[in-house]
């Protein structure tokens, strides 16, 4: 079995930092991914809210992460990861490829949008189709925009959307939202969003391989519909991606994991870091940030083990 101070799991930008700060500290890491280093930035085109960038791309920017993260020695390597088995002051991670002994863990596995599932979707994916309108609603300033769903996050989303697009259309699929009563009493008194209920979302459309709008059936009338929009902000739920770590006992009821403000979980040793943690603002420079918090604390948790 092959034995690190710290093993990371996942290499998206919280894991990438994570790993370039405890390796600098001259710890031995190993970072594990069952894909492609990068995470949720390679599946992003232009990235104009990260600093330091006017506007870089998601790949090239998980390139310069990756380069920047294993300077100071941290390995990269395949393995998805299946269990983890808390063994003290060592833990053992279980991959479909080898395990892993270490001091530190640190998850940073991300979220997973969940899809509608319908035609256009996947295709127009950056090409009008989000599922984040803080990272992508400043590319459809003094459009109209559609946003699918009806819990807290569409109408929070559609809200932050009116101080950028012309409109908004949340579309939902029953006859009242799910949100809370808060949030619903704000949207119904913006003049900027309009409301489509009872709509079975068939298909977002297009137009020169951009979107021009999401295709519904009236689920009481049986009429087809176009609202047109030029971005599809798609909000039918998200997920931790956390089904490893069940047995670990850092997970909340949703799945979620809770740290403490240096990224501690309450088993010592693990620490959670990006889009993983329950937390509000999942983006590219929050999970950064975290990252570079529990990499120090991997040194630190360390040194108190000596
Ligand atoms: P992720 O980037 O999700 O990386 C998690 C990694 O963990 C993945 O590589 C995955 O393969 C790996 N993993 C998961 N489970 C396992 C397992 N069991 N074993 C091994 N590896 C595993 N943010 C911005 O700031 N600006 C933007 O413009 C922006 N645009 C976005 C556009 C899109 C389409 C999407 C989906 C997101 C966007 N975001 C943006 C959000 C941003 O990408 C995320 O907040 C950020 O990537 C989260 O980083 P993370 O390190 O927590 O996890």
């Amino acid at each position: 079995m092959k034995t690190y101070d710290v093993v990371v799991i996942g290499a998206g930008p919280g894991g990438l930092t994570a790993a370039l700060y405890a390796s600098r500290a001259n710890l031995s890491v190993m970072i594990l991914d069952r894909g492609i280093y990068g995470g949720q930035m390679n599946n992003t085109a232009a990235i104009e809210n990260y600093p330091g960038f006017d506007s870089i791309l998601g790949p090239d920017l998980s390139e310069k992460m990756y380069k920047s993260s294993t300077q100071f020695g941290a390995d990269f390597g395949y393995g998805a990861v299946e269990s983890v088995e808390d063994k003290g002051d060592v833990k053992v991670i279980h991959t479909d490829d080898g395990d892993y002994e270490t001091k530190v863990l640190i998850i940073a596995t991300g979220s997973q949008y969940k899809k509608i599932g319908v035609p256009g979707e996947e295709e127009l994916s950056g090409r009008g189709v989000s599922y984040c309108a803080v990272c992508d609603g400043a590319f459809f300033k003094g459009q109209d925009v559609a946003v699918v769903g009806g819990g807290d996050s569409a109408v929070e989303e559609g809200i932050y959307l009116t101080q950028l697009a012309k409109s908004v259309t949340i579309i939902h699929r029953r006859d009242q939202l799910r949100a809370q009563k808060i949030l619903q009493d704000r949207a119904f008194k913006n003049d900027k969003i309009k409301f489509v209920w009872n709509a079975d979302v068939k298909e977002i459309t297009s137009e020169d391989e951009k979107v021009s709008g999401v295709k519904y059936v009236d689920k009481k009338t049986g009429e087809e519909h176009v609202v047109p929009a030029k971005g599809a902000f798609i909000y039918v739920g998200i997920k931790p991606m956390t089904t490893p770590f069940k047995g670990l006992g850092v997970l909340d009821e949703d799945g979620w994991i809770k740290t403490d403000e240096h990224m501690a979980t309450k088993v010592p040793g693990v620490f959670a870091v990006g889009d993983v943690r329950k937390k509000d603002l999942r983006q590219i420079a929050t999970a950064v940030g975290e990252g570079g918090i529990a990499g120090q604390q991997a040194f630190n948790y360390i040194q108190e083990l000596s």
